[in-house]
């Protein structure tokens, strides 16, 4: 099948977001080094696969340049333009939660989008550092004149060992060519005890069971890496963290297109009246469409 969707120049026609023909590399699993995959479904040119060996779902072949895209693609779910003072609030008290960490009053955030989260650190007084590449981000950045900006992808980011108390990757692992990387570099830079923040889609969600394919989080662009509570664990473990801790939230049948432009109608309403008792009950399980880890690095 996979030889159906690959000319002989190795380029792949794909949604981008019009057709286009793109030059594309196959990648291996990154979490466990496996070669051998599962087409489980092909979308807007992309083959979504399953790994042989540990189940992680990722996008081969994916585009050649992707890196060089997540510099300019991707601002319009970087989040909200405006805060209401109720979000700031939130945001607030959200930020106050990562208080019992503080002792070398180091935070970085990788990926900070529109930076809103970091803005509301560097009020509570830490010392604030941001790994961005996407030049629009890095435009928002501008405006927390007080952060350290380190201007590189998040694979090649490089910081002093055991130097932050707290580092957050927030919506972001899903972009990245290798998280196993990252992640490794995160577990260096923090503290023994030092806390990392992560959130992700979840792809073992009830919304992705029931919309398969079209479910509105998948896109080859550039959501390359899909996990779930199980992958997520693995990839934490390797990297030597302890106390990892997974909760999933949120619920929705919504199958908008992940590009706005193409947006598909709203999806079934039936469950409406039920959204606010099943987002809570979701809470409780691993099927919510949002993952949301924090794993601990151990003291030495
Ligand atoms: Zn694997």
């Amino acid at each position: 099948m996979e030889n159906n969707l690959i000319n002989h120049n190795g380029r792949i026609r794909v949604f981008l977001p019009m057709e286009v023909e793109e030059e594309t590399i196959e990648v291996d699993c990154d979490l466990c080094g496996e070669k051998n995959r599962q087409i489980l479904f092909v979308k807007e040119g992309f083959p979504h696969c399953r790994c042989t060996n540990c189940g992680l779902v990722y996008v081969s072949p994916r585009l050649k340049r992707h890196l060089e895209l997540q510099k300019s693609y991707g601002t319009g779910t970087m989040g909200e333009e405006r805060l209401t003072s109720a979000q700031m609030k939130r945001l607030r008290q959200t930020v106050a939660e990562i208080a019992p960490w503080r002792q070398l009053n180091r935070f970085m955030d990788i990926g900070p989008g529109r930076g809103w989260y970091l803005g509301a650190v560097a009020e509570a007084g830490w010392e604030t550092w941001a790994v961005e590449v996407n030049t629009k981000a890095l435009t928002y950045l501008e405006r927390l004149g007080s952060t350290h900006i380190m201007a590189v992808p998040a694979e090649e980011f490089d910081s002093p060992e055991n130097y932050f108390d707290v580092i957050r990757l927030s919506d972001v692992i899903e972009h990245l060519t290798s998280p196993r990387r990252v992640v490794e570099r995160i577990f260096r830079s923090l503290r023994p005890g030092g806390l990392l923040e992560l959130s992700t889609t979840n792809f073992a969600s009830l919304s992705m069971i029931i919309n398969g394919s079209q479910w509105m989080y998948l896109n080859g662009t550039d959501h390359i890496i899909l996990f779930d509570p199980k992958t997520i664990n693995r990839l934490l473990t390797q990297a030597g963290f302890q106390n990892i801790q997974i909760r999933t939230r949120d619920f929705h049948l919504k199958r908008k297109l992940y590009h706005p432009e193409r947006e598909l109608p709203p999806g079934s309403t039936i469950l409406r009246p039920f959204r606010k008792l099943l987002d809570e009950t979701l809470f409780l399980t691993s099927y919510g469409h949002q993952l949301l880890v924090k794993a601990i690095k151990p003291a030495a």
